[in-house]
């Protein structure tokens, strides 16, 4: 039966990464009929707050993880667990496995010559009863690590020190309480960011040392920006929950996401979540670093909006539209603005035209459109635009028209017409925004463009 987990701290907003991880862990669980177990690693309470809880709980819920599943166990507290973690650490005590030791840093660096030469097992055999407690590591041979993804990795048992896994207080280290969970949560695949490689040597022999036969390992890749550069939350837009404020679609982030690492194997990348998970196979995560792309992933929110059905991708638009305007006229052109939004938040620039008094322009626009021969163009359009039929292909040829009049083709005739009716020089068809702002208001803008 598999069980994974995905085990957040909540120190901060949640990353892409920790999305990633968690999605790989949610196929796993899906395509097995196995169990997710949310665990929030909250023991570091100075670096841990609600509001961060919550948001990771949110985003995990907008990428579908949530308890509608069936395959969702949690969310369990890590801070709730101390007694066991205590327990633990006073049964590797009582097993001979782990000591209590009270030397400082300073005592260590001057016996050793050096601080990156780790602890050198001063008070293995002092008998202590007091102080922090440190797991007795081999001295000699390799931790071997199988990993799903990397293989198998060697640890040499020389360069591991005796490390604590509890303080001077009593209270255990993450590397421990980390391990009792997985532990007494029964997990089975231990699927996380490549960072925590490091710490897998000493976990597994926690494991052992506690009687438990480990896991199996797979440490995902790192992900990395334009510039190979590890992404930070200092350097690059990380946090998931900006993503979703933009007007991401959950549906295409958690098919980028699932990409960064993995693929089905065949050429194509834009593929459904219930397609993905019978596919996934963490033996064919690559493990070098995964870039992530905005660009592509820009491309592929913008098939995914194209691809929704009409009335959704109206009900989707809904936050980014505000409440006075009228969704009839929305309705109108929303099909128009579908073909043309790589995220949702753009629907707003599109359509705010048809609802605003006035267009909102910009400098650079205007000036921009406002030659070659702005004003008999627009003049002459006013005069079309009292009679015209007000379907966009008479509104087209009358341009067409007015243009021919002065020796410009339709496009160079447009932009005036576009930036006094939109104030934009980008944006829906011309003639179709005309049709759905009317007869009386485009006539309007264009007296207003001209006075
Ligand atoms: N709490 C750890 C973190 O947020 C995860 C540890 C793990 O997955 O084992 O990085």
């Amino acid at each position: 039966m598999i069980r994974v987990r995905f085990a957040p701290s909540p120190t901060g907003m949640f990353h892409v990464g920790g999305a990633r991880s968690a999605l790989f862990n949610w196929a796993l669980a899906e395509q097995s009929g196995g169990t997710f177990v949310l665990r929030i690693e909250d023991t570091d309470a100075a670096r841990n707050r609600p509001e961060w809880t919550e948001g990771i709980i949110s985003a995990l819920a907008w990428i579908g993880i949530n308890g509608d599943s069936p395959f969702f166990e949690g969310p369990y507290f890590q801070s709730a667990y101390e007694e066991q973690h205590r327990e633990a650490v006073a049964k590797l005590v009582a097993g001979g496995r782990a000591y209590y030791c009270t030397c400082t840093r300073d005592e260590v660096k001057a016996r050793t010559g050096s601080e990156h030469k780790g602890y050198d097992g001063f008070c293995r055999d002092r008998g202590l009863t007091e102080g922090a407690v440190r797991f007795r590591t081999p001295d000699d041979g390799v931790t071997v690590v199988q990993d799903l993804v990397r293989g198998t990795v060697e640890f040499p048992n020389e360069a591991m020190e005796d490390f604590v896994v509890a303080r001077a207080d009593g209270s255990p280290l993450f590397v421990l309480a980390n391990v009792v969970d997985d532990i007494e949560m029964r997990i089975s695949h231990v699927v996380r960011a490549e960072e925590h490689l490091s710490n897998t040597p000493k976990q597994q022999l926690l494991w052992e040392a506690l009687g438990v036969a480990p896991p199996i390992w797979a440490h995902v890749p790192v992900i990395v920006n334009d510039k190979r550069q590890k992404l930070s939350k200092r350097r690059d837009k990380v946090a998931l929950e900006s993503y979703r404020e933009e007007g991401y679609l959950a549906e295409a982030m958690v098919n980028y996401l699932m990409l960064l690492g993995w693929g089905p194997g065949d050429d194509r990348e834009i593929m459904p979540w219930a397609e993905m998970v019978p596919l996934f196979d963490l033996g064919s995560v690559n493990p070098s670093p995964a870039f992530f792309d905005e660009k592509k992933l820009r491309a592929f929110n913008g098939e995914y909006i194209r691809a929704l059905p009409l009335d959704t991708f109206v009900a989707r638009c809904e936050p980014w539209l505000d409440p006075s305007w009228d969704r009839g006229t929305f309705a109108k052109v929303a099909e128009l603005a579908q073909t043309r939004i790589a995220v949702l938040s753009e629907i707003t620039a599109n359509v705010d035209f048809l609802f605003l008094d006035e267009p909102v322009f910009d400098q650079a626009s205007w000036d921009k459109a406002m030659k070659n021969a702005a004003v008999e163009i627009l003049t002459g359009y006013l005069a079309r635009l009292e009679k015209v039929n007000m379907d966009s292909e008479s509104l087209k040829s009358a341009l067409e028209e007015v243009g021919a009049e002065h020796g410009l083709k339709l496009g160079k005739a447009q932009a005036p017409v576009r930036v006094a009716v939109t104030g934009r020089t980008v944006g829906l068809p011309l003639f179709e925004s005309i049709e759905a702002l009317g007869r009386e208001r485009s006539m309007d803008r264009i007296r207003a463009a001209l006075a």
